[in-house]
């Protein structure tokens, strides 16, 4: 025999076993498949990851083995690769994992299977693909972080909109959920509503149960405030102890009512601070929406008016827009 080829021969004998180790080594899952999608070899990681017997799944159609591959998709995939002999990519961002391999964290995550990003290489033969390897890389680390910080903002976006005290919106967002609802009704021509409050006397009752027994007395009102309420309506905080609803789509009368419904529901309602019984009234002023209303602030402007005609008519009360109108016209 030539003694070329021969050193050629042990070559690449050497090459395979190197490579073999290798690919047994490596921390990466690798699965080679032919053209029909039958599995020609897989490396120890993923024997390892699995609970599948290699005598098991070579020769054996990848989807007949892995049940819970996205068949149509990933057919579609490995097809494309075949074709146009080009990698492709999923990450774990686009699917969590296609294969159901555990994952290797020794503290909890939300996920329930390794998250893998998977790349797919075509591998050529003497001109034609007749293969494709898939490389499984373990993302589930970068998925958990990712996960961890998405809810931290999710919980920043929302502190950023709650009120600390009383745990309803603040008068920021309050006030930019007006402005939306505004421009909502003037361009579908719907009704809009604006309900203002403000706590009876609570300079006298800050001063009797003190700031902490003041600050029991918003949280309770706001909680029995908000179940009165459908989950369209928009209840911020505006400041001190004055309270905004918007209420979109509500006419002046539905308005009204339910600030009846408030200003009776908080007059029967008792607090309970340091085993004392509070008691504590409210004045709410109603404006809706009309056509000489330019801006949100003019709206703003219209229940306020109606809430300082409340306290001035002496507390615990309904005033509308409508009322105030009537006497600035009447006084005019
Ligand atoms: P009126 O019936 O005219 O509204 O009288 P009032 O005493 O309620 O009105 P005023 O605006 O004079 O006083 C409001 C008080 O609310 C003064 C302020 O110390 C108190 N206040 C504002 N914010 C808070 C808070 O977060 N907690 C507590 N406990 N008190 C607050
Ligand atoms: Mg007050
Ligand atoms: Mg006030």
């Amino acid at each position: 025999m030539n003694p070329g080829v021969l050193t050629d021969e042990i070559s690449k004998k050497f090459a395979e076993k190197l490579s073999s180790k290798i690919t047994d080594q490596l921390n990466t899952g690798i699965l080679i498949v032919d053209t029909e999608f039958n599995i020609v070899m897989w490396n120890s990681y993923l024997q390892v990851h699995s609970t599948k017997v290699s005598n098991d799944i070579i020769g054996k159609n990848i989807f007949d083995i892995f049940s819970e591959l996205p068949q149509r998709w990933l057919s579609r995939k490995l097809a494309s690769v075949l074709q146009l002999g080009t990698p492709n990519f999923c990450s774990w961002e686009q699917r969590r994992h296609l294969f159901e391999l555990p994952h290797t964290r020794p503290i909890t995550t939300d996920c329930e299977f390794m998250a893998q990003n998977c790349t797919f290489l075509p591998m050529q033969d003497d001109g034609d693909i007749e293969h494709i390897c898939i490389l499984i890389e373990d993302a589930t680390d970068v998925c958990h972080y990712q996960g961890q910080l998405q809810k931290a903002l999710d919980k920043l976006a929302l502190m950023s909109r709650i009120d600390g005290l009383t745990q309803i919106y603040n008068r920021k967002h309050w006030q930019e959920s007006l402005e939306q609802e505004f421009a909502k009704a003037r361009r579908h021509e719907k009704a809009l509503s604006l309900i203002m409050f403000d706590l009876d006397n609570f300079k006298h009752l800050n001063d009797h149960y003190g700031h902490q027994g003041g600050d029991e007395v918003l949280i309770e009102i706001s909680k029995t405030i908000g179940s009165l309420l459908r989950v369209e309506d928009v209840f911020g905080r505006y400041g001190g102890e004055e309270f905004a609803i918007v209420l979109p789509e509500t006419p002046i009368k539905g308005a009204l009512e339910l600030a009846e419904r408030i200003c009776q529901t908080v007059e029967k309602s008792t607090i309970t601070f340091k085993d004392k019984d509070i008691n504590v009234t409210v004045s709410l002023g109603v404006a809706q929406l009309s056509e000489s209303d330019t801006s949100f602030e003019t709206l703003i402007m219209h229940a306020d008016d109606a809430l300082y005609l409340a306290k001035n008519n002496g507390r615990n009360q309904v005033c509308s827009a409508k009322t105030t109108e009537f006497l600035q016209q009447a006084s005019a």
